[in-house]
Protein backbone atom coordinates (compact mmCIF):
# COMPACT_ATOMS: atom_id res chain seq x y z
CA UNK A 1 0.00 0.00 0.00
CA UNK A 2 1.67 3.12 -1.07
CA UNK A 3 1.50 5.63 1.91
CA UNK A 4 3.15 8.88 2.34
CA UNK A 5 5.53 8.93 6.03
CA UNK A 6 2.82 11.27 7.68
CA UNK A 7 -0.18 8.49 6.82
CA UNK A 8 2.05 6.04 8.01
CA UNK A 9 2.61 7.54 11.49
CA UNK A 10 -0.86 8.13 11.32
CA UNK A 11 -1.91 5.10 10.65
CA UNK A 12 0.17 2.78 13.47
CA UNK A 13 -0.84 5.16 15.97
CA UNK A 14 -4.90 4.66 15.15
CA UNK A 15 -4.41 0.91 15.04
CA UNK A 16 -2.40 0.67 17.89
CA UNK A 17 -4.27 3.62 19.72
CA UNK A 18 -7.92 2.96 18.48
CA UNK A 19 -8.06 -1.06 17.79
CA UNK A 20 -5.71 -2.16 20.49
CA UNK A 21 -6.57 0.34 23.18
CA UNK A 22 -3.20 1.71 23.35
CA UNK A 23 -2.84 5.18 24.95
CA UNK A 24 -0.90 7.58 22.54
CA UNK A 25 1.92 9.48 23.49
CA UNK A 26 3.07 12.42 21.87
CA UNK A 27 7.35 12.29 20.78
CA UNK A 28 8.48 13.13 24.13
CA UNK A 29 12.25 15.97 23.60
CA UNK A 30 15.45 14.57 22.49
CA UNK A 31 16.99 15.52 26.59
CA UNK A 32 16.11 12.59 28.44
CA UNK A 33 14.57 13.68 31.80
CA UNK A 34 16.36 12.37 35.27
CA UNK A 35 18.60 9.66 33.53
CA UNK A 36 22.01 10.33 33.12
CA UNK A 37 22.41 6.87 31.40
CA UNK A 38 21.75 8.34 28.50
CA UNK A 39 22.81 11.54 26.55
CA UNK A 40 19.59 11.43 23.67
CA UNK A 41 16.82 9.96 23.62
CA UNK A 42 17.30 6.81 21.37
CA UNK A 43 14.63 4.62 20.79
CA UNK A 44 10.33 4.90 21.60
CA UNK A 45 11.10 3.05 25.12
CA UNK A 46 13.86 5.23 26.26
CA UNK A 47 11.58 8.23 27.81
CA UNK A 48 9.68 5.26 29.32
CA UNK A 49 11.76 3.62 31.27
CA UNK A 50 10.20 4.15 34.96
CA UNK A 51 7.05 2.87 33.93
CA UNK A 52 9.07 -0.30 32.55
CA UNK A 53 10.46 -1.04 35.79
CA UNK A 54 7.18 0.49 37.97
CA UNK A 55 8.54 3.20 39.17
CA UNK A 56 5.83 5.52 37.48
CA UNK A 57 2.39 4.13 36.52
CA UNK A 58 -0.10 5.23 33.74
CA UNK A 59 -4.23 4.69 34.20
CA UNK A 60 -3.45 2.48 30.78
CA UNK A 61 -1.02 0.09 30.56
CA UNK A 62 -0.72 0.14 27.03
CA UNK A 63 1.02 2.86 25.12
CA UNK A 64 2.37 3.85 21.70
CA UNK A 65 4.31 6.36 20.16
CA UNK A 66 5.91 8.15 17.16
CA UNK A 67 9.43 8.88 19.13
CA UNK A 68 11.94 11.00 17.73
CA UNK A 69 15.89 9.53 18.12
CA UNK A 70 18.57 10.56 17.58
CA UNK A 71 21.96 7.71 17.09
CA UNK A 72 25.12 9.30 17.34
CA UNK A 73 26.14 5.45 16.85
CA UNK A 74 25.12 5.28 13.53
CA UNK A 75 26.81 8.53 12.70
CA UNK A 76 29.72 7.24 10.24
CA UNK A 77 26.35 4.54 8.36
CA UNK A 78 24.63 7.68 7.78
CA UNK A 79 24.73 7.97 3.60
CA UNK A 80 26.71 5.03 3.53
CA UNK A 81 23.70 2.75 4.00
CA UNK A 82 20.19 2.92 2.68
CA UNK A 83 18.53 2.57 6.21
CA UNK A 84 20.72 4.30 8.87
CA UNK A 85 20.44 8.20 9.81
CA UNK A 86 21.62 9.60 13.14
CA UNK A 87 18.02 11.39 13.57
CA UNK A 88 14.84 8.88 12.77
CA UNK A 89 11.42 8.30 14.43
CA UNK A 90 10.67 5.23 15.98
CA UNK A 91 7.14 3.76 15.96
CA UNK A 92 6.52 2.02 19.26
CA UNK A 93 4.01 -0.05 21.34
CA UNK A 94 4.36 -0.96 24.55
CA UNK A 95 2.75 -3.53 26.98
CA UNK A 96 3.84 -2.19 30.73
CA UNK A 97 3.14 -5.45 32.42
CA UNK A 98 -0.12 -5.46 30.38
CA UNK A 99 -0.20 -7.90 27.28
CA UNK A 100 3.11 -10.21 25.96
CA UNK A 101 4.62 -12.15 23.21
CA UNK A 102 1.75 -13.60 21.67
CA UNK A 103 -0.48 -10.13 20.78
CA UNK A 104 2.63 -8.23 20.17
CA UNK A 105 3.43 -10.52 17.64
CA UNK A 106 0.19 -11.31 16.13
CA UNK A 107 -0.38 -7.42 16.07
CA UNK A 108 2.74 -6.30 14.43
CA UNK A 109 2.44 -9.17 11.86
CA UNK A 110 -1.79 -7.92 11.74
CA UNK A 111 -0.39 -4.40 11.18
CA UNK A 112 2.65 -5.28 8.37
CA UNK A 113 0.31 -7.43 6.07
CA UNK A 114 -3.34 -6.07 6.81
CA UNK A 115 -2.80 -2.95 7.22
CA UNK A 116 0.26 -2.41 4.95
CA UNK A 117 -0.37 -4.67 2.49
CA UNK A 118 3.21 -5.91 2.70
CA UNK A 119 3.27 -9.22 0.69
CA UNK A 120 3.53 -11.76 3.19
CA UNK A 121 6.25 -13.94 1.44
CA UNK A 122 9.06 -10.82 1.83
CA UNK A 123 8.59 -11.18 5.60
CA UNK A 124 11.43 -13.21 7.68
CA UNK A 125 11.62 -13.18 11.21
CA UNK A 126 14.57 -13.50 13.83
CA UNK A 127 14.01 -15.29 17.21
CA UNK A 128 15.95 -15.89 20.67
CA UNK A 129 17.81 -19.49 20.18
CA UNK A 130 16.07 -20.87 23.34
CA UNK A 131 12.75 -18.45 23.15
CA UNK A 132 10.91 -21.77 21.84
CA UNK A 133 7.60 -19.43 22.58
CA UNK A 134 7.87 -17.05 20.41
CA UNK A 135 9.16 -19.72 17.73
CA UNK A 136 6.05 -21.33 18.18
CA UNK A 137 3.71 -18.38 17.52
CA UNK A 138 5.29 -17.26 14.35
CA UNK A 139 5.56 -20.78 13.20
CA UNK A 140 2.06 -22.29 14.59
CA UNK A 141 0.00 -19.73 15.07
CA UNK A 142 1.36 -17.09 12.40
CA UNK A 143 2.28 -19.94 9.95
CA UNK A 144 5.37 -18.89 8.78
CA UNK A 145 7.90 -21.15 7.17
CA UNK A 146 10.64 -22.38 9.44
CA UNK A 147 13.05 -21.32 6.87
CA UNK A 148 11.93 -17.74 7.10
CA UNK A 149 12.24 -18.00 11.07
CA UNK A 150 15.83 -17.68 11.67
CA UNK A 151 17.22 -18.38 15.38
CA UNK A 152 20.40 -16.55 16.52
CA UNK A 153 22.41 -16.08 19.68
CA UNK A 154 22.44 -13.75 22.58
CA UNK A 155 24.69 -11.41 20.54
CA UNK A 156 21.75 -10.93 18.17
CA UNK A 157 18.46 -11.18 20.00
CA UNK A 158 18.41 -10.67 23.44
CA UNK A 159 18.77 -7.41 24.76
CA UNK A 160 19.57 -6.92 28.46
CA UNK A 161 22.39 -4.37 30.21
CA UNK A 162 24.58 -5.05 32.92
CA UNK A 163 21.36 -5.44 35.57
CA UNK A 164 17.92 -4.83 35.40
CA UNK A 165 14.60 -5.84 33.08
CA UNK A 166 15.75 -7.60 29.82
CA UNK A 167 14.97 -10.47 27.34
CA UNK A 168 14.67 -12.33 24.26
CA UNK A 169 13.81 -10.18 21.23
CA UNK A 170 12.04 -11.22 17.35
CA UNK A 171 13.08 -8.82 14.66
CA UNK A 172 11.30 -8.50 11.66
CA UNK A 173 12.83 -8.42 8.23
CA UNK A 174 11.80 -6.95 4.76
CA UNK A 175 13.27 -8.99 2.12
CA UNK A 176 13.91 -5.21 -0.70
CA UNK A 177 14.54 -8.09 -3.58
CA UNK A 178 18.07 -9.74 -4.88
CA UNK A 179 19.01 -6.48 -6.54
CA UNK A 180 19.93 -5.55 -3.17
CA UNK A 181 21.64 -8.48 -2.51
CA UNK A 182 25.96 -7.89 -1.82
CA UNK A 183 27.09 -11.24 -3.11
CA UNK A 184 25.78 -14.53 -3.52
CA UNK A 185 25.63 -15.39 0.32
CA UNK A 186 22.99 -12.65 0.94
CA UNK A 187 20.12 -14.65 0.55
CA UNK A 188 18.71 -14.20 4.43
CA UNK A 189 18.45 -11.91 7.11
CA UNK A 190 21.85 -11.41 9.33
CA UNK A 191 24.04 -9.40 7.75
CA UNK A 192 24.67 -6.28 8.87
CA UNK A 193 26.55 -4.70 6.11
CA UNK A 194 23.48 -5.68 3.49
CA UNK A 195 20.86 -3.70 3.08
CA UNK A 196 18.65 -6.62 1.25
CA UNK A 197 16.71 -8.16 4.09
CA UNK A 198 15.73 -4.95 5.80
CA UNK A 199 15.43 -5.05 9.79
CA UNK A 200 12.30 -2.92 10.23
CA UNK A 201 11.30 -4.19 13.45
CA UNK A 202 12.04 -5.39 17.05
CA UNK A 203 9.60 -7.02 19.63
CA UNK A 204 11.33 -7.16 22.95
CA UNK A 205 9.93 -9.04 25.51
CA UNK A 206 10.84 -8.21 28.91
CA UNK A 207 10.61 -11.07 30.95
CA UNK A 208 13.48 -11.38 32.79
CA UNK A 209 14.97 -9.37 35.85
CA UNK A 210 18.68 -9.58 35.38
CA UNK A 211 20.30 -9.52 39.53
CA UNK A 212 23.83 -8.68 40.57
CA UNK A 213 24.89 -12.35 40.70
CA UNK A 214 23.63 -12.38 36.76
CA UNK A 215 20.56 -14.39 37.56
CA UNK A 216 17.73 -14.50 35.40
CA UNK A 217 14.78 -13.85 37.38
CA UNK A 218 11.38 -14.23 35.27
CA UNK A 219 9.12 -10.80 36.00
CA UNK A 220 5.72 -11.76 37.32
CA UNK A 221 4.32 -8.62 35.14
CA UNK A 222 6.57 -8.87 31.70
CA UNK A 223 6.60 -5.98 29.29
CA UNK A 224 6.31 -5.30 26.00
CA UNK A 225 8.98 -3.28 24.17
CA UNK A 226 8.89 -2.59 20.24
CA UNK A 227 10.36 -0.57 17.61
CA UNK A 228 9.82 -0.15 13.98
CA UNK A 229 11.90 2.85 11.80
CA UNK A 230 9.25 5.17 10.58
CA UNK A 231 11.37 6.11 7.79
CA UNK A 232 12.46 2.34 7.21
CA UNK A 233 8.80 0.99 6.80
CA UNK A 234 7.76 3.99 4.53
CA UNK A 235 10.61 3.28 2.48
CA UNK A 236 9.71 -0.25 1.51
CA UNK A 237 6.00 0.92 1.11
CA UNK A 238 7.40 3.25 -1.12
CA UNK A 239 9.66 1.37 -2.58
CA UNK A 240 12.23 3.61 -2.78
CA UNK A 241 15.86 2.87 -2.76
CA UNK A 242 16.85 4.75 0.71
CA UNK A 243 15.07 6.07 3.96
CA UNK A 244 16.36 9.84 2.84
CA UNK A 245 14.28 9.29 -0.75
CA UNK A 246 10.98 8.83 1.37
CA UNK A 247 8.41 11.69 0.08
CA UNK A 248 9.37 13.59 3.31
CA UNK A 249 12.80 14.47 2.29
CA UNK A 250 11.69 15.39 -1.52
CA UNK A 251 11.88 19.27 -0.87
CA UNK A 252 14.95 18.37 1.39
CA UNK A 253 17.08 16.92 -1.15
CA UNK A 254 15.35 19.40 -3.50
CA UNK A 255 16.44 22.72 -1.81
CA UNK A 256 19.89 20.80 -1.82
CA UNK A 257 20.08 20.02 -4.92
CA UNK A 258 19.54 23.92 -5.62
CA UNK A 259 22.16 24.83 -3.16
CA UNK A 260 24.60 23.13 -5.26
CA UNK A 261 23.94 22.94 -8.71
CA UNK A 262 24.07 19.26 -8.38
CA UNK A 263 21.40 16.09 -9.09
CA UNK A 264 20.77 13.89 -6.95
CA UNK A 265 21.25 10.08 -8.37
CA UNK A 266 24.18 11.69 -10.34
CA UNK A 267 27.65 10.81 -8.68
CA UNK A 268 27.73 8.30 -5.83
CA UNK A 269 30.03 10.50 -3.83
CA UNK A 270 27.73 13.61 -4.37
CA UNK A 271 24.67 11.85 -3.38
CA UNK A 272 26.36 10.73 0.42
CA UNK A 273 26.71 13.90 0.70
CA UNK A 274 23.58 14.89 -0.11
CA UNK A 275 22.26 12.44 1.93
CA UNK A 276 24.32 13.13 5.25
CA UNK A 277 23.51 16.97 4.81
CA UNK A 278 19.54 15.96 4.77
CA UNK A 279 20.18 13.48 7.79
CA UNK A 280 22.44 16.05 9.94
CA UNK A 281 20.23 19.16 9.24
CA UNK A 282 16.90 17.26 10.73
CA UNK A 283 18.90 16.02 13.56
CA UNK A 284 20.31 19.41 13.87
CA UNK A 285 16.79 21.28 13.77
CA UNK A 286 15.30 18.88 16.19
CA UNK A 287 18.43 19.06 18.76
CA UNK A 288 18.45 22.97 18.67
CA UNK A 289 14.72 23.04 19.04
CA UNK A 290 14.54 20.44 22.36
CA UNK A 291 16.86 23.36 23.72
CA UNK A 292 20.60 22.18 23.03
CA UNK A 293 23.54 24.81 22.32
CA UNK A 294 26.40 24.46 20.70
CA UNK A 295 29.26 23.52 22.77
CA UNK A 296 32.07 21.16 23.57
CA UNK A 297 30.70 18.70 25.37
CA UNK A 298 28.03 16.40 26.01
CA UNK A 299 25.05 17.06 23.92
CA UNK A 300 26.46 20.05 22.81
CA UNK A 301 29.28 18.77 21.66
CA UNK A 302 27.31 16.34 19.59
CA UNK A 303 25.12 19.52 18.10
CA UNK A 304 28.26 20.96 17.30
CA UNK A 305 29.82 18.17 15.28
CA UNK A 306 26.77 17.44 13.31
CA UNK A 307 26.87 21.44 12.59
CA UNK A 308 30.54 20.87 11.24
CA UNK A 309 29.69 17.52 9.56
CA UNK A 310 26.71 19.19 7.23
CA UNK A 311 28.85 22.01 6.55
CA UNK A 312 31.93 20.04 5.30
CA UNK A 313 29.81 17.92 3.23
CA UNK A 314 28.23 21.21 1.95
CA UNK A 315 32.22 22.30 0.99
CA UNK A 316 32.40 18.78 -0.68
CA UNK A 317 29.53 19.40 -2.92
CA UNK A 318 31.22 22.80 -4.14
CA UNK A 319 28.30 24.97 -1.66
CA UNK A 320 30.09 28.29 -1.40
CA UNK A 321 28.24 30.21 1.59
CA UNK A 322 25.72 29.71 4.26
CA UNK A 323 23.18 27.26 3.37
CA UNK A 324 22.48 25.22 6.15
CA UNK A 325 19.59 27.74 7.16
CA UNK A 326 17.59 27.33 4.18
CA UNK A 327 17.79 23.55 4.37
CA UNK A 328 16.04 23.61 8.06
CA UNK A 329 13.44 25.73 6.49
CA UNK A 330 12.70 23.02 4.30
CA UNK A 331 12.93 20.28 7.43
CA UNK A 332 10.64 22.57 9.40
CA UNK A 333 8.05 23.28 6.59
CA UNK A 334 8.01 19.22 6.06
CA UNK A 335 7.60 18.30 9.93
CA UNK A 336 5.74 21.53 11.21
CA UNK A 337 2.29 19.60 11.05
CA UNK A 338 3.60 16.88 13.17
CA UNK A 339 5.39 18.97 15.45
CA UNK A 340 3.87 22.50 15.72
CA UNK A 341 7.27 23.60 18.16
CA UNK A 342 8.68 23.52 14.88
CA UNK A 343 7.17 27.07 13.98
CA UNK A 344 7.40 28.76 17.81
CA UNK A 345 11.21 27.92 17.60
CA UNK A 346 12.11 28.74 14.35
CA UNK A 347 13.70 31.60 14.61
CA UNK A 348 15.58 30.54 17.48
CA UNK A 349 16.67 27.18 15.35
CA UNK A 350 17.77 29.65 12.49
CA UNK A 351 19.69 31.84 14.38
CA UNK A 352 21.42 29.57 16.83
CA UNK A 353 22.47 27.33 13.53
CA UNK A 354 23.54 30.26 11.50
CA UNK A 355 26.03 31.82 14.15
CA UNK A 356 28.04 28.56 14.59
CA UNK A 357 28.13 27.64 10.72
CA UNK A 358 29.54 31.39 10.82
CA UNK A 359 31.90 31.12 13.19
CA UNK A 360 33.02 27.47 12.02
CA UNK A 361 32.90 28.91 8.28
CA UNK A 362 35.78 30.98 8.91
CA UNK A 363 38.02 28.25 10.68
CA UNK A 364 37.59 25.67 8.42
CA UNK A 365 37.94 27.90 5.18
CA UNK A 366 41.46 28.64 5.64
CA UNK A 367 42.19 25.24 6.89
CA UNK A 368 40.44 23.27 4.28
CA UNK A 369 43.25 24.67 1.81
CA UNK A 370 45.97 23.79 3.77
CA UNK A 371 44.85 20.20 4.82
CA UNK A 372 44.55 20.25 1.01
CA UNK A 373 48.19 21.52 0.02
CA UNK A 374 49.39 18.86 3.10
CA UNK A 375 47.11 15.68 1.84
CA UNK A 376 49.30 17.09 -1.95
CA UNK A 377 52.46 16.77 -0.61
CA UNK A 378 51.64 13.43 0.98
CA UNK A 379 51.01 12.18 -2.06
CA UNK A 380 53.46 13.72 -4.58
CA UNK A 381 55.93 11.94 -1.57
CA UNK A 382 54.07 8.70 -1.70
CA UNK A 383 53.71 9.21 1.80
CA UNK A 384 50.80 8.16 4.03
CA UNK A 385 51.10 9.67 7.40
CA UNK A 386 50.66 13.09 8.10
CA UNK A 387 52.88 14.11 10.72
CA UNK A 388 51.57 15.38 14.27
CA UNK A 389 53.05 19.04 13.96
CA UNK A 390 51.20 19.38 10.69
CA UNK A 391 48.01 18.25 11.93
CA UNK A 392 48.63 20.47 15.69
CA UNK A 393 48.94 23.36 13.21
CA UNK A 394 45.81 23.05 11.52
CA UNK A 395 44.49 22.68 14.88
CA UNK A 396 45.96 25.37 16.62
CA UNK A 397 46.31 28.07 14.32
CA UNK A 398 43.34 27.51 12.22
CA UNK A 399 40.92 26.04 14.55
CA UNK A 400 40.90 22.98 13.06
CA UNK A 401 39.30 20.08 14.70
CA UNK A 402 41.43 16.98 14.62
CA UNK A 403 38.80 14.50 14.20
CA UNK A 404 37.73 16.82 10.86
CA UNK A 405 41.50 16.50 10.22
CA UNK A 406 41.23 12.47 10.64
CA UNK A 407 38.38 12.13 8.94
CA UNK A 408 39.40 13.81 5.44
CA UNK A 409 42.82 12.24 6.00
CA UNK A 410 40.74 8.60 6.11
CA UNK A 411 38.63 10.02 3.24
CA UNK A 412 42.18 9.89 0.81
CA UNK A 413 43.55 6.87 2.54
CA UNK A 414 45.91 8.84 4.69
CA UNK A 415 46.10 9.01 8.36
CA UNK A 416 48.03 11.63 10.90
CA UNK A 417 50.56 11.05 13.23
CA UNK A 418 48.39 10.81 16.79
CA UNK A 419 50.78 10.17 19.26
CA UNK A 420 52.93 13.18 18.60
CA UNK A 421 49.86 15.26 17.74
CA UNK A 422 49.11 14.48 21.60
CA UNK A 423 52.71 15.22 23.03
CA UNK A 424 51.76 18.57 20.93
CA UNK A 425 48.92 19.20 22.86
CA UNK A 426 50.31 18.33 26.17
CA UNK A 427 53.00 20.87 25.70
CA UNK A 428 50.51 23.79 24.70
CA UNK A 429 48.71 22.89 27.91
CA UNK A 430 51.29 23.04 30.18
CA UNK A 431 52.48 26.42 28.61
CA UNK A 432 49.35 27.48 28.75
CA UNK A 433 49.32 26.72 32.50
CA UNK A 434 52.46 28.61 33.12
CA UNK A 435 51.55 31.29 31.21
CA UNK A 436 48.26 31.76 33.41
CA UNK A 437 50.52 31.55 36.32
CA UNK A 438 52.89 34.46 35.49
CA UNK A 439 49.83 36.43 34.29
CA UNK A 440 51.17 37.01 31.00
CA UNK A 441 47.81 37.98 29.62
CA UNK A 442 47.38 34.16 27.76
CA UNK A 443 43.91 32.64 28.63
CA UNK A 444 42.29 29.13 27.73
CA UNK A 445 39.96 31.68 25.58
CA UNK A 446 42.79 32.35 23.56
CA UNK A 447 43.43 28.50 22.97
CA UNK A 448 41.56 27.10 20.72
CA UNK A 449 39.02 25.20 22.88
CA UNK A 450 36.29 25.12 19.92
CA UNK A 451 39.09 22.39 18.37
CA UNK A 452 39.82 19.86 20.29
CA UNK A 453 41.29 16.00 20.05
CA UNK A 454 38.55 13.55 19.32
CA UNK A 455 39.79 10.73 21.88
CA UNK A 456 40.41 13.61 24.79
CA UNK A 457 36.27 13.51 24.43
CA UNK A 458 35.51 10.51 26.16
CA UNK A 459 32.07 11.38 27.04
CA UNK A 460 30.94 11.03 23.06
CA UNK A 461 32.23 7.63 22.62
CA UNK A 462 31.64 5.86 25.12
CA UNK A 463 27.85 7.22 25.59
CA UNK A 464 27.42 6.45 22.06
CA UNK A 465 28.01 2.76 22.61
CA UNK A 466 25.89 2.73 25.48
CA UNK A 467 23.66 4.74 22.64
CA UNK A 468 22.98 1.41 20.94
CA UNK A 469 22.67 -1.00 23.80
CA UNK A 470 19.87 0.81 25.41
CA UNK A 471 18.24 1.47 21.89
CA UNK A 472 15.93 -1.59 22.96
P1 LIG B 1 20.13 -2.13 12.45
O1 LIG B 1 20.56 -3.53 12.83
O2 LIG B 1 19.53 -2.06 11.08
O3 LIG B 1 21.20 -1.12 12.70
P2 LIG B 1 19.06 -1.94 15.07
O4 LIG B 1 18.96 -3.41 15.42
O5 LIG B 1 20.25 -1.22 15.56
O6 LIG B 1 18.93 -1.77 13.46
P3 LIG B 1 16.99 -1.37 16.95
O7 LIG B 1 17.89 -0.91 18.03
O8 LIG B 1 16.42 -2.75 17.06
O9 LIG B 1 17.74 -1.20 15.54
O10 LIG B 1 15.83 -0.28 16.77
C1 LIG B 1 14.49 -0.59 16.41
C2 LIG B 1 14.17 -0.14 15.00
O11 LIG B 1 14.49 1.23 14.78
C3 LIG B 1 14.92 -0.89 13.93
O12 LIG B 1 14.30 -2.13 13.64
C4 LIG B 1 14.87 0.08 12.77
O13 LIG B 1 13.66 -0.05 12.04
C5 LIG B 1 14.89 1.44 13.44
N1 LIG B 1 16.24 2.03 13.41
C6 LIG B 1 17.29 1.70 14.22
N2 LIG B 1 18.37 2.45 13.96
C7 LIG B 1 18.01 3.29 12.95
C8 LIG B 1 18.69 4.32 12.25
N3 LIG B 1 19.94 4.65 12.54
N4 LIG B 1 18.01 4.99 11.29
C9 LIG B 1 16.72 4.67 10.99
N5 LIG B 1 16.03 3.71 11.62
C10 LIG B 1 16.64 3.02 12.60
MG1 LIG C 1 19.69 -5.02 14.17
MG1 LIG D 1 17.29 -4.43 16.21
MG1 LIG E 1 21.88 -0.48 14.60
Amino acid sequence: KKLGMNEVRREYLDFFGKKKNHTVLKSFPLIPEDDESLLLINAGMAPLKKYFTGEKKMKNNRATSSQRCIRTGDIDRVGMTERHGTFFEMLGNFSFGDYFKREAIHWAYEFLTVNLEIDKNLLWVSVFEDDDEAYDIWHDEIGLDSERILKFGKEDNFWELEVGPCGPDSEIFVDRGIDKAIDENDNKPGNDDSDRFMEVWNLVFTQFNKNANKEYIPLSHPNIDTGMGLERIAMVLQGKDNIFEVDVNQSIIKEIENLSNKKYKEDEKDDISIRVIADHAKAITFMVSDGILPSNEKRGYVLRRLIRRAYRHGKLLGIKNEFLKSVIEKIIDTYKIEYNELIENKDRILSIVSKEEENFQKTIDSGLDILNSYIKNLKDHNESVLNGADAFKLYDTYGFPLDLTREILEENNLSVDINEFNKLMEKQKELARSARKSDSGWSLESINIDSFDKTDFVGYDKLSVEANIIGL
